[in-house]
């Protein structure tokens, strides 16, 4: 597979505890999806970021999936503005060069301002985890099926 944004072949590799295709020109990160088997419950407790909706409606983008070339489009993941773009067909998701870096130093504070007993390294990963388990997929198939203006789910 090539990067969407500079051809280059993407190679595998791991990053904050995920496994993941690398670009090693741009550092841009390919998450596949994949049938997660077990998640542990004190990372994975997102509490009402989870409940919610998760996504903010997509724009299209000009990056083509690396494995089927269809535009990606692009949603907001509703943690930390987090920008993710994915195939249609649920391929796959595209994280530009550092964005994790910029999610990982939020969580941080938030980890220092609340106290929080779980590292921002294993959220992070946990919520990496999450894209890649089918239950996203799924919702975000869901969102493409349904209106353009999706509103968030009330608490
Ligand atoms: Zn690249
Ligand atoms: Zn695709």
């Amino acid at each position: 597979m090539k990067c969407p944004d500079c051809g280059v072949e993407l190679s595998q590799g791991k990053r904050d505890g995920v496994e993941m295709e690398i670009c090693s020109s741009c550092k841009g990160m390919w998450l596949t999806r994949q049938e997660m088997s077990q998640l542990e419950d004190e990372v994975f407790d997102f509490g009402d970021d989870e409940k919610g909706s998760l996504m903010l409606g997509s724009t299209p983008t000009t990056r083509k999936c690396p494995q089927c070339a269809k535009p990606l489009r692009r949603f907001e993941y509703r943690f930390y503005d987090l920008q993710i773009d994915y195939c249609e067909d649920l391929h796959g998701y595209w994280l530009e060069a550092n964005e994790d870096k910029r999610v990982l130093e939020l969580m941080k504070k938030e980890e220092k301002n609340l106290g929080r007993k779980v590292l921002a390294e294993d959220r992070f990963a946990a919520h990496l985890h999450y894209l890649q388990s089918g239950s996203l997929a799924d919702r975000v198939r869901d969102l493409l099926s349904k209106a353009i203006d999706p509103k968030p789910k009330p608490r």
